[in-house]
């Protein structure tokens, strides 16, 4: 292996290693060496945008995340891995198998980050910050991203300048707000100050420049004060380390921006900083007023973020002094412990952690650690979270097309995402695309998941979705659009039951009928009615079972099927324009061989409401229920008002209407109409529309009954890709 791997590449193991020995306490040498033979091998022949060759950048991230974040033998082993699965062959198990479910674990949650960031805009960055979390079980993890983000932000030069933007954009608005909750000052810093690099290239160049120039003089004028500092409070008997210090160029570029000043006009571009070997938090007062002492301080710039610390945990006291020649300069002063973990944030706590226990979990001890720090409850509070990763573990961050963030509970699906934007779009959702692919509207969301719910305004809320649905809004509305479905029904029913009523001499009531008619699924007059507006029963055959139980016994055992609605009744009229059969088509008052015409002023066809008229000469006239002619209240009232049924019996040809929807996807309309030839029915009309990958196809037929109605749509709905066969109504 040694022989094939080269010499100035092993040299790379050795870096790290070396690296290793001074900044880990405990690590596994083998571990490492490893990782490093199985990221070689995964990215050999890759090459970066640079020319060099790929497997530079994952030592490089090692040796950073050494360097500046030492954590542990672990995370060096995961650093060195952290691209292996997303460029290479290799897979979650090779990692394990080799080095171990924790190294897997940590390369598999940097394998997810990278696969959300691609091809987004971070429009939301608060959102996207809260996501990255979400998705992070281990500190570490994010903390090698920190890493990763940092290498690739100092080798940004070979990259084309529309990712170099979008890059630096990102770790402006993400990453480094991710750094600074964490605690990591200095990856802040550095990611900033790169970020402005490559987003105002002058401006960077131009404060560079003027920080340089001013550099010599700053050091000369700093040491003036740093000496004699130092040396008053040693002889108070602390133990200190005084350091000098500049502004970072993107704190003096946010200043110049957001307070419009020019660069002379920024006095705070120097700074002393005062770290002390004490555990006392005392001493940082006492060492203040020693110093204002000698330099008079600015009342006004005076912060205690040792009893109030910031909300990620950062402790030091801030103030503002007046130096030699009338210049302003920054003062914080702070315990060792205080900076430590100001530079390094979490990553901190892995240099205490064998101080504070050794068997805690590493998060816990941290915690324990944090708490012990941070004085103040709120704060204390507010910064835990951040570290507590699982708390976000219950919620997930799912995108709209636009790019709006919607924060769901785990486990939502398409139909909750569609509540969530709103009511209409629920209620008419009909599909989803999942980062553009369709899916099924039981699929459960992942963060980070773009959501495009597809929606029709034919759609209504099934009381299935409840079995689906996690949301408290989405259980509710879907609920209450059932309730009103119903409550619309049963107002339809009774419509239809008063009207069917009007024609007899009302002996009966609908707990009668209900009775009469033995279905199990019509037990209230609620039940009844609605059954009658959804057509699962007929006004005759309720009438047939109330005035003739025999007959009504036949009809019941035979499907029954009012085919037409008013949707396409214009078909309808040209279809009942076909040569009829000289059989009653219609039953009148429950019986046949009545004498009836069709009235010309309606012209009914089957399916529709009709009721007859007595004419003088004593045969019936059969009108549509909404004609102009009979609709009126007294003749309803009339005597020569009689109830008329289509006959089921007889086998006419009705028009009946299906709409499939479905997956838009190639060959499926023709396997929709493979299916319709095969089956022996007369087409009346097909139309299959497609829009956003979703086809709605409209047919209608002529069937004999509803059997073969049924038969032929459960074939519909086996064909892949099929959602739903509905039956129309009007
Ligand atoms: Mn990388």
């Amino acid at each position: 292996m040694l022989a094939q791997i080269g010499e100035e590449h092993y040299q790379k193991l050795h870096e790290i290693l070396r690296l290793c020995r001074t900044n880990l306490k405990n690590y596994d040498e083998s571990l490492i060496t490893r990782a490093f033979f199985m990221c070689y091998r995964a990215h050999e022949g890759e090459k970066r945008a640079s020319g060099e060759p790929f497997f530079f950048h994952p030592v490089e991230v090692a040796k950073l995340l050494v360097t500046e974040l030492p954590l542990d033998g672990v995370s060096v082993a995961a650093a060195l891995l952290h691209d292996v699965i997303e460029d290479s062959g290799y897979t979650y198990e090779d990692i394990a198998a080799e080095l171990g479910t924790e190294v897997a674990d940590i390369v598999e949650g940097l394998t997810k980050i990278s696969e959300i960031m691609v091809n987004r805009e971070t429009t939301e960055a608060e959102g996207f910050r809260k996501m990255l979390l979400s998705m992070v079980k281990d500190i570490r993890v994010i903390l090698i991203k920190f890493c990763d983000r940092l290498h690739n932000m100092r080798t940004l030069d070979s990259l084309p300048d529309h990712r170099r933007l979008r890059m630096a954009l990102e770790t402006r608005d993400i990453y480094a707000p991710l750094a600074h909750r964490f605690g990591l000052g200095k990856m802040k810093v550095d990611l900033e100050n790169l970020a402005l690099k490559y987003i105002d290239p002058e401006m960077y160049e131009y404060l560079l420049k003027r920080v340089r120039l001013s550099r010599n003089e700053r050091i000369a004028y700093l040491n003036k004060m740093i000496v004699p500092i130092t040396n008053d409070l040693e002889k108070q008997g602390f133990k200190v380390e005084v350091q000098g210090r500049a502004k970072h160029l993107y704190s003096i570029y946010n200043k110049m921006r957001l307070k419009n000043k020019e660069f002379e006009d920024i006095h705070d571009l120097y700074g002393i900083r005062v770290v002390i070997d004490t555990d006392k938090l005392s001493d940082c007062f006492a060492v203040y007023g020693y110093i204002t002492q000698k330099y008079p301080p600015i009342p006004q710039h005076f912060k205690d973020y040792i009893s109030i610390p910031k909300h990620n945990g950062y402790q030091s006291l801030h103030s503002a002094i007046i130096g030699p020649q009338g210049y302003v300069i920054e003062l914080q002063i702070r315990t060792r412990r205080m900076h430590e973990f100001a530079e390094l944030g979490v990553a901190a706590h892995w240099r205490y952690k064998e101080k504070i226990s050794k068997d805690d979990a590493a998060v816990d001890s941290f915690l324990k650690w944090a708490r012990e720090l941070i004085k103040d409850a709120d704060s204390a509070a507010a910064f835990m979270e951040g570290f507590k990763l699982n708390l976000y573990h219950d919620e997930i961050y799912v995108f709209t097309p636009k790019g709006d963030m919607k924060i769901l509970p785990a486990g939502a699906t398409p139909i909750d995402f569609a509540y969530a934007i709103h009511t209409e779009i629920g209620n008419g959702c009909i599909g989803a695309k999942v980062n553009g692919k369709i899916v099924r509207l039981t699929a459960e969301l992942k963060s980070g998941d773009r959501v495009e719910v597809i929606t029709s305004k034919n759609q209504k809320p099934k009381a299935d979705w409840l079995k689906i649905v996690v949301t408290h809004r989405a259980k509710l509305k879907i609920r209450s659009a059932i309730n009103e479905e119903r409550r619309l029904e049963i107002e339809k029913g009774r419509g239809i039951w008063d009207k069917m009523l009007s024609g007899t001499k009302k002996l009966f009531t609908a707990n009668d009928a209900i009775r009469s008619v033995r279905k199990s699924s019509i037990k209230t007059p609620a039940d009844l009615f609605s059954a009658l507006a959804n057509q699962q029963i007929s006004s005759e055959e309720v009438m047939e079972s109330v005035t003739n139980p025999q007959k009504a016994a036949d009809i019941q055992d035979k499907s029954h099927s009012s085919a037409i609605t008013q949707d396409f009744a214009e078909i309808a009229r040209q279809a009942q324009e076909r040569p009829s059969e000289q059989k009653d088509e219609v039953v009148i008052s429950g019986l046949s061989n009545i004498a009836y015409a069709y009235a010309k002023c309606c012209n009914p066809v089957p399916g529709d409401d009709i009721i007859g008229f007595v004419t003088t000469e004593g045969s019936v006239k059969i009108h549509r229920t909404n004609c102009v002619n009979v609709s009126n209240e007294n003749l309803l009232k009339s005597e020569r008002i009689v109830s008329v049924a289509w006959n089921r019996k007889l086998e006419t040809e009705f028009l009946a209407g299906i709409r499939i929807v479905g997956e838009d996807k190639i060959g499926i309309t023709n396997q929709i109409t493979g299916v319709i030839s095969k089956f022996d029915t007369n087409i009346r009309s097909i139309s299959l529309n497609a829009k956003d990958g979703i086809f709605i196809g409209t047919l209608m037929i002529f069937v004999k009954n509803t059997a073969k109605l049924t038969t032929l749509m459960d074939k519909l709905r086996k064909v892949q890709g099929v959602f739903t066969v509905e039956r129309m109504s009007s």
